[in-house]
C-alpha cells in the first residue's frame, strides 16, 4: 500500500490494555508450550498494531512539525505507550516464569528471554510519569531545533540547510555559516540548557527509582546492552585514544595541505571541507539522485532489487528538504504493512547519498527480516548491529558511488574512508561526555560544557575553535540530538564502523564473498547478540582487545594509497 493511503487511527489504548490482561490470565492459564506460543504470536500481532499506527502518527509528525493535528496525536501517542508498559510487564513476567520456559526458548529463541529479562529490570510502573516527563522534554528539544528560522545570506534557512555552506570553498562563508549556526544556538541558550538539565535529572531519578547508582547502568540495559558492559565500552574507547586518535590527526594533517592551510592556521572553521575545489558533492537534482540510487539497488544483487521496487512502488521515502521538517534523518518501519520507510532532509551534500547507502541499508535489513526472522521482536538486532548493517551497505555499494559522483567518485570514496575513521573518535566522545553527565548529574551547564572541551582534548586533539560562539565555550554538543533524545545511542555507531570497515577490507578483497557474508549476518536478524552475529560470520567484535588497531590501521593503509588533491 502506498504510504498516503495508509489510514491513521487513533489507538485505542484502553481496549488494548483490557486484551493485554486477558493474554496474560490466558498465558497464566495455559496447559501447553505450544498454547503459550500461540499468545505469544497473538500479543506480537497486537504490539504490530499499536506500534503501526503510532510509528505513522510520528512519521506524518516529523515531515510537518506544524501540522497541529499529528503533533497532538503525537503528543497523545507518547504519552499513552508507557502506560501501556504497565500491561506489557504483567505478560513479559508470566513468560519469564512459565514451566514451559525450555520448549519456549527452543521455539521463540532464547536470546528474547534473555532481552526480556533486560527489560524487566529497565522499568516499573512508579517510573511512568517521568518516562512521560522525557518524552515531552524531548519532543520540546526537537520543536525547538526545528523552529531555526536562521537569517543567512539575504535567506531564512533552518540548521540542516546551513550544512553545505559549512563545506563552502571560501573560508568566509564557512566562518559565516558557523556563526550563524551558533547565534541560533547562542539565542537559546537558557531553553537548550534547561531541557538537557531536566533530561539529566528526570533519567536519574528513573535510575534511582530502579535501585541502580546512576543512569549510566539504566541508560545501558535501556539499549539492551546484552553481551557487554560499561566498563567494556570504556576499555574500547580506550583502545580508539590509543590506536586510533594518532591517525585521525595525520588525517587531518594531509587535510590542511590540500587545503593549502599551515597546520597551526588549521580551525573547526576548515574542519568540513576535505578538498580545495570542494567536498565531493552528488551531480545531479535530488530526483536524478533517488533514481541513479534506484538502479544501484537494481544491479546490487536480486534481494536488492525486489527491495528497492517496494520502496519505491509504496511512496516510502521522505527526503527533500522542506519548512517545518524535523531535522535529521531516520529509517522506521510499519510492521503491519511489512516496509520500512526512510525519512530526511536532502541538502546538495553527501550526505543525501548516505541516506540511500545508510538508511537505505536499515530499511533493506528490516525487509529481509521480515522475510527469514518468525519471532518480531527478534527481528532486528540491537542497534550496534542494525548500524552494521547501514554503515556497511555504504562501503558495498561502493562500485556503484560513480552513478552519485562521477569523476568526484575518488574523492567521495577518500573522504568516505576518511569520515568513517574521524567519526569513530567522535563518536566516543559523545559517549564518554554522557557518562560523565550521568555519573554526575549535579554538574551545572556551564560544568558540563567544560567536560565536553577536556574530552574534545582526548578524542580530537586537532581541533581549534578559533572564538567560534557556541562552539567555542564547549556547547557544540547540544546539535547533536541524540544526547537529547537517545541516551548512549552514539557507541552503537562506533562499534558498528568498526564493523563496517571489516566488511570493505573484505569486498575490496573479494566483493561477491563479502556480499554474501554481509547476507548471512543480515538474514539473522536479531537472532543473536552483537557480539555472537560478528562470530558467526567470522568477522572479529570491535570490544576484543586489538580490533579497533588491525581493523582502523588497515582502512588508514588503504587511504595512504587513495590520496586524491
Ligand atoms: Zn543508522
Amino acid at each position: 500500500m502506498k504510504f498516503s493511503e495508509m489510514p491513521y487511527t487513533r489507538p485505542d489504548y484502553a481496549a488494548a490494555a483490557k486484551e493485554l490482561d486477558s493474554l496474560t490470565a490466558r498465558l497464566r492459564g495455559a496447559a501447553s508450550a505450544q498454547e503459550q506460543v500461540g499468545l505469544y504470536k497473538e500479543y506480537e500481532t497486537l504490539l504490530s498494531h499499536l506500534s503501526t499506527q503510532a510509528t505513522l502518527c510520528s512519521i506524518r509528525h516529523t515531515v510537518d512539525t506544524r501540522d497541529a493535528f499529528y503533533e497532538e496525536e503525537n503528543n497523545y501517542n507518547d504519552e499513552q505507550a508507557p502506560l501501556l508498559e504497565e500491561k506489557l510487564q504483567p505478560f513479559r513476567q508470566a513468560l519469564l516464569a512459565s514451566p514451559y520456559r525450555a520448549e519456549l526458548e527452543e521455539s521463540l529463541g532464547k536470546l528474547l528471554f534473555q532481552n526480556m529479562e533486560l527489560e524487566e529490570k529497565a522499568f516499573s510502573p512508579e517510573i511512568v510519569p517521568l518516562m512521560q516527563e522525557e518524552n515531552r522534554l524531548a519532543n520540546e528539544y526537537q520543536k525547538l531545533y526545528a523552529s531555526a528560522q536562521i537569517p543567512f545570506m539575504g535567506k531564512t534557512v533552518t540548521v540542516a540547510q546551513l550544512g553545505p555552506y559549512k563545506e563552502s570553498t571560501d573560508r568566509a562563508t564557512r566562518r559565516a555559516a558557523l556563526e550563524a549556526e551558533g547565534s541560533f544556538f547562542d539565542e537559546n541558550r537558557e531553553q537548550f540548557d534547561e531541557l538537557f538539565d531536566k533530561l539529566v535529572k528526570n533519567r536519574t531519578q528513573q535510575a534511582k527509582a530502579l535501585g541502580f547508582e546512576s543512569f549510566v547502568e539504566l541508560g545501558a540495559i535501556r539499549r539492551m546492552r546484552n553481551c557487554y558492559t560499561p566498563a567494556d565500552v570504556a576499555s574500547f574507547r580506550d583502545q580508539v585514544v590509543r590506536d586510533l586518535v594518532p591517525l585521525t590527526v595525520k588525517i587531518k594533517e594531509r587535510q590542511a595541505k590540500r587545503l593549502g592551510i599551515a597546520w597551526e592556521d588549521f580551525t573547526f572553521t576548515d574542519n568540513a571541507l576535505s578538498y580545495k575545489d570542494g567536498s565531493a558533492t552528488p551531480q545531479g537534482t535530488p530526483e536524478e539522485i533517488l533514481a541513479a540510487g534506484k538502479k544501484m539497488y537494481e544491479e546490487l544483487s536480486p534481494e536488492t532489487r525486489d527491495f528497492i521496487h517496494l520502496m519505491f512502488d509504496n511512496e516510502l521515502f521522505d527526503v527533500l528538504a522542506k519548512d517545518g521538517k524535523a531535522p535529521g534523518g531516520y529509517c522506521t518501519s510499519l510492521p503491519d504493512y511489512q516496509c520500512p520507510f526512510i525519512f530526511s532532509n536532502f541538502n546538495g551534500t553527501s550526505g543525501d547519498v548516505d541516506v540511500l547507502t545508510h538508511e537505505a541499508g536499515h530499511a533493506f535489513a528490516d525487509f529481509i527480516a521480515s522475510q527469514t526472522v518468525a519471532v518480531r521482536a527478534l527481528s532486528c538486532p540491537t542497534m550496534e548491529g542494525a548500524e552494521t548493517h547501514s554503515m556497511s551497505m555504504e562501503f558495498l555499494t561502493a562500485p556503484w558511488h560513480h552513478l552519485f559522483f562521477g569523476e568526484l567518485t575518488d574523492k567521495y570514496e577518500l573522504s568516505h574512508a576518511e569520515d568513517a575513521l574521524l567519526f569513530i573518535p567522535y563518536g566516543c566522545l559523545v559517549d564518554h561526555f554522557q557518562e560523565e553527565v550521568y555519573r554526575h548529574p549535579e554538574m551545572t551547564p556551564e560544568e558540563r560544557n567544560q567536560k565536553w572541551l577536556e574530552l574534545e582534548g582526548r578524542y580530537r586533539p586537532y581541533i581549534n575553535f578559533d572564538g567560534l560562539p557556541f562552539y567555542g565555550r564547549g556547547a557544540g554538543w547540544q546539535r547533536q540530538l541524540h544526547i537529547y533524545l537517545y541516551p548512549f545511542y552514539y557507541i552503537d555507531y562506533c562499534l558498528a564502523q568498526v564493523m563496517s570497515l571489516q566488511f570493505y577490507a573484505l569486498s575490496l578483497e573479494d566483493r561477491e564473498k563479502a556480499w554474501e557474508k554481509y547476507m548471512a549476518f543480515v538474514r539473522q536478524g536479531g537472532t543473536k547478540t552483537f557480539v555472537d552475529l560478528a562470530h558467526s560470520v567470522d568477522l572479529r567484535s570491535p570490544i576484543d582487545q586489538g580490533c579497533v588497531k588491525d581493523v582502523c590501521q588497515a582502512a588508514f593503509q588503504w587511504t595512504e594509497g587513495h590520496l586524491v588533491e
